[in-house]
């Protein structure tokens, strides 16, 4: 299998070499957990998802580490606390919020059909290798103490800035934004700072006599490093992570390990926006995946979500996921169960894990399973049929697609029906198709019309059965 991906260190699509094909190691930024994620959040969830299954499907999945990181300490959190929670001690307060936005998270990317990742660590978890970082980076002339901060020094790495490749003046003005007056340089970024009357606080590394805590961008070097080694084969995140966060985790970690890069392949997914425009609170226009998740099948929104290329912008549209909800609608009617001898990967498409091998290109892949539900409306029939039909589902599933049972889809995916409602349509379809039997052609259409007149619609397979479905 030729995996290609594209690396944003060297701005090229190149083969996939792994360190060491018995563990490919990747780390991707996680959620920093203060509220409900919103649907810009979930895409490198997703997209990163899709690689995790592509790399267990190339090396097995016992060979492939996979490290999501929870960010539990963060400003964001702490004001959420103390907001949330103004009676209780601010450590108390942060344990609650933290606890409840992971569990929100959890149920959340499982509704959108991601697999666990092999390892999540929290942040809160990994003091001591944050600290045993930063004080090896004071130990070579890489970071500095200043007024209750260590700070990493952005001059002593000489070709800092690799990454994100931003004009020299842009990263100084960016950073002049605010300088702190300890800074010996305005680049300089904090590694560890004193902590705030209240606020969750570690003794200190490097002999700082307060007690403080880790600045943001430590606790991915830290984490990577504990749970994949100094070096790893795939690092990856939003595209607004380039610049400052995983420049300042390069800067860290190659300068604590004295080792040429971090990760070999740097991959970052575009922005969202919804109906062309900026995602805002303000706007009206911002989405959680909870909120989606109550109009829409979680199928829907990874299907829209792999509409479109990792690296392109994504438009969230309304019509993006009406279409979506279409197409899943025919593939699941073109449903065949699959044989169930283990041996499934035979039905997998090699055409579409090939597009998927390609830097993810599931525009393609999905068009190929576009294609492969034509054939099924095609003129093969009988095994042919059910051939094609299980080569469709057995794809589908390949990137977390068609994974519900076919019955549960077309009756829950359009607002499910009570057991009581369920049961009389059921008995209204056992009398059609009792009068079919019987040749009353003119009985089986009234009930048939009865049907759809409360909106349900039926359709008649080759096997005898009807599946029904509830229309929007
Ligand atoms: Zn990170």
């Amino acid at each position: 299998m030729d995996l290609r991906l594209y690396d944003t260190l060297t701005r090229e699509k190149r083969p996939f070499q792994p360190l060491d094909p018995k563990n490919v190691r990747m780390y991707v930024c996680g959620p920093t957990v203060y509220d409900f994620a919103h649907i810009g959040n979930a895409r490198p969830v997703v997209v990163f998802d899709v690689l995790f299954r592509l790399l267990r499907h190339i090396y097995g999945a016992e060979h492939v580490t996979y490290a999501r990181n929870i960010t539990d300490i963060d400003d964001k959190i702490n004001a959420r606390a103390a907001e949330e929670y103004p009676n209780l001690p601010l450590n108390e307060a942060i344990r609650l919020v933290t606890e409840k936005t992971e569990c929100q998270f959890h149920e959340d990317v499982a509704a959108l059909g991601c697999l666990p990742p092999t390892v999540e660590p929290r942040a809160t978890e990994h003091i001591a290798e944050m600290k045993t970082l930063i004080e090896r980076l004071i130990a070579t002339g890489h970071a500095y103490v200043a007024e209750g901060h260590v700070l990493f020094s952005v001059p002593s790495m000489k070709d800092y800035g690799q990454l994100s490749k931003r004009p020299l003046d842009d990263m100084i003005a960016g950073a002049r934004v605010e300088v702190a007056p300890y800074k010996r340089d305005p680049m300089d970024f904090v590694l560890w700072k004193p902590s705030k009357p209240g606020e969750p606080a570690w003794p200190s590394p490097a002999g700082i006599n307060t007690a403080g805590r880790p600045g943001w961008h430590i606790e991915c070097s830290a984490m990577s490093w504990k749970h994949l080694g100094e070096t790893f084969d795939i690092h990856g995140g939003g595209i607004d992570l380039v610049f400052p966060h995983h420049e300042n985790e390069v800067a860290q970690s190659r300068c604590a390990f004295h080792t040429p890069v971090m990760a070999n392949y740097w991959m970052h997914n575009g922005f969202l926006q919804v109906e062309g425009a900026k995602m805002s609170k303000s706007e009206g226009n911002f989405f959680t995946i909870h909120d989606l998740l109550k109009d829409w099948p979680g199928e829907v929104l990874r299907f829209n979500m792999l509409r479109t290329h990792y690296r392109q912008p994504i438009d969230w549209t309304l019509q993006g996921l009406t279409e979506c909800m279409k197409t899943l609608d025919r593939w699941y009617l073109a449903d065949a169960p699959l044989p169930g001898d283990g041996g499934e990967g035979r039905y997998l498409d090699q055409e579409f894990v090939s597009a998927l091998a390609d830097d993810l290109n599931t525009p393609m892949a999905l068009a190929r399973l576009h294609s492969m539900y034509a054939e099924i409306r095609g003129p093969a029939s009988g095994l042919a049929q059910i051939e094609l039909k299980r080569k469709l589902k057995t794809t589908a599933q390949f990137v977390g697609l068609m994974c519900v049972d076919a019955k549960d889809w077309l009756t829950r995916a359009h607002g499910a029906p009570t057991a009581d409602e369920t049961k009389k349509i059921e008995a209204l379809i056992d009398a059609r198709n009792a009068a079919r039997k019987a040749k009353n052609f003119k009985e089986a259409d009234r009930i048939r019309d009865e049907l759809k007149a409360t909106g349900i619609e039926l359709e008649d397979k080759k096997d005898g059965t009807t599946l029904w479905k509830v229309k929007r």
